[in-house]
């Protein structure tokens, strides 16, 4: 009997090994996937609505691929949570809401229409900011400035509310980034005709966009004064990285300064 036990444990630790192999060779191939942000981790993230990547969504915070990039660059960036600091987020997700209030800074949650996966103190218009110039320290405006009819007024009411030497993460879907619609990407597409939910669907990529933003979103950003200081943070962590979170490595965090 003691034999016999003996035989079957030195089996089952055989095939375990074995298992072990075949695990490690098939995550040579398929390295898990991970989130920053809740730490899941497994062999892929979520296709989300008609966005050319595949893998937007974590399947257990609902994190976009943005929002992870963004989180990585905020744990790289830890200046901009400095005890003191005044912070301006926009349409603010509700999974940084931890990141952003564990310190000792002035956060300012703000939108006008709070949305499923947003959370707000305050209702602002980007386009109206009810603070005096050169207030906040960092801004935070991700895929906001496509739902706002004067996108060039909030980008010049952003540039007024940061301080000298603050910075701004602006990022907007761009299209040959995030759809993948056939127009000449190097230009904003907006016409005064794709006035229904299905036209702007059609023509924007989304029921409620009101333009599809092109390369010359650029300068949008600069002619409203600020200086473009990187755009690409998430092509320079590099291929595993980018893998490893399933980030898109050419979409753009505008990294904006005045
Ligand atoms: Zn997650």
């Amino acid at each position: 009997m003691e034999e016999l036990l003996k035989k079957s444990n030195e089996k089952l630790i055989q095939e375990n090994r074995k298992l072990r192999e075949k695990l490690n060779q098939y995550e040579k191939v398929y390295p898990p996937k991970e989130c920053p942000i809740c730490g899941y981790k497994g062999i892929e993230f979520l296709p989300f609505s008609n966005i050319i990547h595949k893998e937007v969504m974590c399947p257990a915070c609902y994190s976009h691929d943005r929002h992870r990039a963004l989180w990585l660059y905020i744990k790289e960036n830890k200046e901009f949570l400095k005890d003191g600091n005044r912070i301006l987020h926009f349409a603010p997700e509700i999974i940084f809401k931890d990141l952003f209030t564990s310190n000792d800074v002035e956060y300012h949650a703000v939108d006008l229409n709070p949305g499923l996966y947003t959370f707000a103190d305050e209702i602002v218009d980007i386009q109206d900011i009810p603070y005096e110039d050169n207030y906040f320290d960092f801004i935070l405006c991700s895929h906001v400035l496509e739902h706002v009819p004067d996108d060039n007024k909030a980008l010049s009411e952003l540039y007024r509310v940061l301080k000298p030497g603050g910075t701004a993460l602006i990022l907007v879907p761009l299209n040959g980034v995030s759809y993948n619609l056939p127009y000449d990407e190097s230009k904003t597409v907006e016409n005064d005709e794709y006035n229904t939910p299905e036209l702007r669907k059609k023509h924007y990529g989304q029921h409620d966009h009101l333009r599809l933003y092109g390369s010359d979103f650029k300068d949008r950003i600069l002619n409203s004064g600020f200086e473009i200081e990187s755009t690409d943070f998430i092509k320079n962590l590099g291929l595993e990285t980018i893998e490893r979170y399933a980030l898109v490595r050419n979409d753009k965090i505008f990294e904006c300064k005045k």
